[in-house]
C-alpha cells in the first residue's frame, strides 16, 4: 500500500549545490567502481594509496510508488584514472519508459546517454544547465572539471535503477582528458 506523504519544502545551497536535509547518502568509492574505467592498472595503483571517494548520491525519502517524483543530488567529484574522468556508473531505468531532469548546479561536465540500439549522445553540464534524459536512455556523468559536479535529479519515483545491463556492455563512449580539454572518444579505443 503507497505510504502517504505530507507536503514539504527543503533547502539548497544555490552557491556550494547542498542539499540542507536529506534522508540518506549513498558514497561511491573507487575500489567499487574501478571495473567502469578503461584503464583499470591506473585504478589499482591510486587504490594502493587509499581508497577514493568518486561520488555521492544525497537522496529524500519519497515513495518509490506510481505518481510520485523521486528527487536527489548527485555529487561527482573531481579527479581521473589515468586519463579519464570520475564519473557515476551510469544506470538504464527499471522501468525503461521514464525520463529524467538533470539540473546543473555546480561544476563542470558531460551526461553520457545512450540506447540499447546504439545511439550515443553527450551533453555538456554546467551550473544552470539542464539536461533531459529520455525515456530508454541510459545515463551516466562525468565530471571534467577540477571542483564537484553537482546536479538535482529529478524522476518518476518508480522509475527504479537498471546497473546491471550497462555494467555488463558498458558505455560506448568515454571522456579523457586531451591535449586541450576533455575528448569524447569511442571506448572500443581508449588511446587517442
Ligand atoms: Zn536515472
Amino acid at each position: 500500500m503507497e505510504r502517504s506523504i505530507e507536503p514539504f519544502g527543503l533547502g539548497i545551497d544555490m552557491d556550494t549545490g547542498e542539499l540542507l536535509e536529506c534522508d540518506k547518502k549513498v558514497l561511491r568509492y573507487l575500489s567499487e567502481t574501478k571495473d567502469i574505467y578503461a584503464d583499470y592498472r591506473e585504478a589499482e595503483k591510486i587504490l594502493e594509496c587509499g581508497d577514493v571517494l568518486t561520488y555521492e548520491v544525497h537522496i529524500v525519502d519519497i515513495p518509490e510508488s506510481d505518481g510520485h517524483l523521486g528527487f536527489c543530488l548527485s555529487i561527482t567529484h573531481a579527479g581521473r584514472v589515468g586519463r579519464e574522468y570520475f564519473m557515476t556508473k551510469g544506470h538504464y531505468h527499471s522501468k525503461e519508459g521514464t525520463a529524467e531532469i538533470y539540473i546543473c548546479l555546480r561544476g563542470r561536465g558531460y551526461m553520457l546517454m545512450e540506447t540499447r540500439d546504439g545511439r550515443t549522445a553527450e551533453v555538456p553540464m554546467s551550473r544552470g544547465r539542464v539536461v533531459y534524459v529520455p525515456p530508454y536512455w541510459a545515463h551516466r556523468t562525468v565530471n571534467t572539471g577540477d571542483d564537484d559536479l553537482v546536479s538535482l535529479c529529478i524522476f518518476p519515483a518508480d522509475a527504479g535503477h537498471d546497473y546491471a545491463s550497462i555494467e555488463k556492455s558498458g558505455f560506448r563512449k568515454r571522456v579523457v582528458e586531451g591535449e586541450e580539454g576533455p575528448l569524447i572518444v569511442d571506448a572500443a579505443k581508449p588511446e587517442v
